[in-house]
Order: C-alpha cells, then sequence, then structure tokens
C-alpha cells in the first residue's frame, strides 16, 4: 500500500515480491495498482473527485521528442550507469516541465531498491516524491537479485512520481492522491513515451474494493488478448 508521510509519497508496489521480478513489468507495476480511499474533509474531498474525474492530460509534450528521450533512457539503463540515467531522466523530465510549465523536479537515481518485510509480505521501493524538496527518487536495482530493473519498470516510475510534481505544481492537487485519474495521466504519459499504437491501448478498467477501486487486470488483459 502507498504509505503517506507529510512531505513524502513512497511508492510500495505490492505485487513484486523480493527476488521475483515480474516477467511483464508494466502488467506488475499495473496488477498492483489501487487508489487511495477518498478524505473526509469536504475541501480535500473536492480536490480529490477533481483528480479521479481528470481521466486524460490535455497538453501532451511532443512526441517525436519524449521518445527519442525515452530511448536515450533504455540505452542508458542498459548499460547500468546510474550517472548516465540520471542524466536521461532529466532530460525527460525537463521536457515534461517544460511542457506543462512548471519547475523541473529534481532527480534522483540510487541502486538497490529499499525493502521492507513484515508478516504479511515484502516489498519493494519503487520511487517516491519529496514535497518539499520538489524531488523524485528512482531505484534501479531490484533488491534481492540486484538486477538491473526493467526499462519499462523504470520509465513507469518515472512517470508516475512526476505526475505527483504535476498535481502539485501544475494542476492544484496538493495532496497528489492516487486516484483514477492520476493512473490516467500517467498512463497518457506512458504509452506516449513508448509509441504504443492508439490500437493497441486499452482504458485502464477499474472495479470497486470499499471505498477505493483497484485495476481489474483480468478485463484489461482480456481485452487485449481479445485483440488479437
Ligand atoms: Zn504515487
Amino acid at each position: 500500500m502507498p504509505e503517506f508521510g507529510d512531505a513524502k509519497l513512497k511508492e510500495w508496489d505490492s505485487d513484486v515480491v523480493a527476488g521475483r521480478e515480474p516477467l511483464r513489468p508494466e502488467s506488475g507495476l499495473l496488477r498492483g495498482v489501487t487508489t487511495d480511499r477518498p478524505p473526509r474533509s469536504a475541501e480535500a474531498r473536492r480536490a480529490f473527485e477533481a483528480s479521479d474525474a481528470l481521466t486524460r492530460l490535455v497538453v501532451l509534450p511532443n512526441a517525436h521528442d519524449l521518445q527519442a528521450r525515452a530511448a536515450l533512457l533504455e540505452k542508458a539503463l542498459a548499460t547500468g550507469d546510474q550517472r548516465s540515467v540520471r542524466v536521461e531522466g532529466e532530460s525527460i523530465l525537463e521536457l515534461l516541465a517544460r511542457t506543462y510549465e512548471i519547475t523541473t523536479p529534481r532527480l534522483r537515481v540510487l541502486g538497490t531498491r529499499p525493502r521492507k518485510v513484515w508478516e504479511g509480505g515484502q516489498f519493494e521501493l519503487f520511487g517516491d516524491y519529496d514535497f518539499q524538496e520538489k524531488r523524485i527518487r528512482i531505484w534501479m536495482r531490484t533488491a534481492v537479485l540486484e538486477k538491473v530493473t526493467s526499462y519499462r519498470g523504470l520509465l513507469h516510475t518515472l512517470l508516475h512520481e512526476f505526475c505527483h510534481h504535476l498535481d502539485r505544481e501544475g494542476l492544484g492537487f496538493l495532496e497528489t492522491p492516487h486516484t483514477r485519474g492520476f493512473h490516467g495521466r500517467v498512463d497518457d504519459l506512458y504509452h506516449l513515451a513508448l509509441a504504443t499504437p492508439p490500437k493497441s491501448r486499452r482504458p485502464l478498467v477499474w472495479i470497486r474494493m470499499g471505498s477505493a477501486w483497484r485495476i481489474d487486470w483480468l478485463k484489461l488483459r482480456t481485452s487485449r488478448s481479445g485483440d488479437r
């Protein structure tokens, strides 16, 4: 479950257990996706609902430029060099920040993912965003085997953390909650960066889980395989 502090958001992906990298990392990321529960106070709830309703980004970065920068990130990651990954990650953030006319968040690229172990399971930290520092941190090695993480997984984490920054700096969602809209906006940037053909892209399907939502992974997969 995502863990909220006053100034930090941490992303724990409950689906990726230590030492077992999912075969399709983007699926692994999606499968663990849930929304936060709506807040109690009326004001926070209004912002939450506005975030939930904004399922697409109206403005998008130049596709060609984003895809070129994403390709350089993939190359850098393949070398396993943290500094190169940071440089190419910063280049993506610079383009996004310019697109949305907001400040460029800082980026730290770290090595082995922190791991949390308790009775219920084991969780790895993929990335986080520090509100005060306006700083994104991403980890590029898996917790146990210390293998370089998948490109798609790293890209998704980077864009997810950027969307927290965009929420606060550009969209006016200061609490930057994980809503269906939030995940939809991340998905927009992710598929644009990967140049996913529009026909292959499926809308995120959500099912209720108490007062929150989670991705209906089965439905998403079924609609994908039904396309073949
Ligand atoms: Zn998050």
